[in-house]
């Protein structure tokens, strides 16, 4: 299967990518070496209406500050030859157990991604130990996100059960939800018709056999019976030579791993 696209691309209107080469322009010049023809940007987002993110990273980041791509992402269409899709990595927020999101501002993007995994930022750290408490965290994170009133607008749920800048090894968590917990997940996010991302810059440190070996590959087995959806993404935070999109070829050994055909893939994304 070729992979053509790339749903999960920040730009410099994420506070955490620094790099001035993470603009659209740049990103669709490299999209052209790695035979991307779909490109999706989603920057983080928290949608100061459905509640003000006072005090923290998500404080500037609400609506009108994503939206500033809008305009970027027009011109660079008409002359690329790449499609391109406005969307966001919107925030799950733990106080109301819901997207932070509303459903007006939900309309105005062509797709969006929700983590049930950034718990670094949502999850209160005494929940780091012991583990099953994390692990159960991000379960109910799941939960929340696909039954949520706003699930209609959820195209997939971003880097699945893979905690984000966790303190120990984030593989030591996925054994911690039980199979009979990842079914009920993956079973509610398919009849919400929520695709399951797979995000290649959590396996960028590891060779092929970590790769192969890695507690992930079950979990999205269990997805796939349950007859998820997929869609790829790279979290490239920089178009620079070095950075993720060196990486791509890891989803192919991902979809090589998985048996994953086109109609596996999310429709949004399909050829
Ligand atoms: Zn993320
Ligand atoms: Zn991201």
């Amino acid at each position: 299967m070729i992979i053509d696209h790339d749903f999960h691309i920040h730009t410099t209107l994420s506070l955490c990518a620094h790099d001035d080469t993470a603009t659209v322009e740049n990103y669709v010049r490299r999209a052209k070496d790695l035979g991307l023809r779909k490109l999706g940007f989603s920057n983080h987002m928290w949608d100061s209406s459905a509640r003000p993110a006072s005090g923290n990273f998500y404080e500037v980041q609400d609506y009108a500050h994503v939206a500033q791509l809008r305009s970027e992402i027009d011109r660079c269409s008409a002359e690329s030859g790449v499609d391109l899709y406005f969307g966001c990595e919107v925030e799950y927020d733990p106080i109301r157990r819901d997207i932070a999101l509303t459903e007006r501002t939900a309309q105005a993007f062509d797709y969006i991604l929700v983590p049930n995994s950034h718990t670094h930022m949502m999850m209160p750290e005494e929940y780091y130990e012991p583990k099953a408490r994390h692990a159960q965290f991000m379960f109910d994170a799941f939960m929340d996100i696909v039954t949520s009133p706003l699930a209609k607008y959820v195209t997939a749920v971003a880097h699945p059960f893979s905690a984000v800048c966790c303190p120990y090894d984030r593989r030591l968590l996925y054994p911690l939800i039980s199979e009979k917990q990842y079914r009920e997940a993956f079973v509610c996010a398919r009849e919400h018709d929520i695709a399951i991302e797979l995000n290649i810059s959590g396996y960028t440190e590891y060779g092929i056999r970590e790769i192969v070996q890695d507690p992930t590959i079950r979990m999205f087995r269990i997805a796939k019976e349950c007859g998820c959806k997929f869609i790829f993404g790279s979290d490239a935070h920089s178009a620079a030579a070095g950075e993720t999109h060196d990486f791509w070829w890891i989803a192919y050994i991902l979809a090589e791993l998985l048996e994953l055909k086109e109609a596996d893939m999310t429709e949004i994304v399909r050829r």
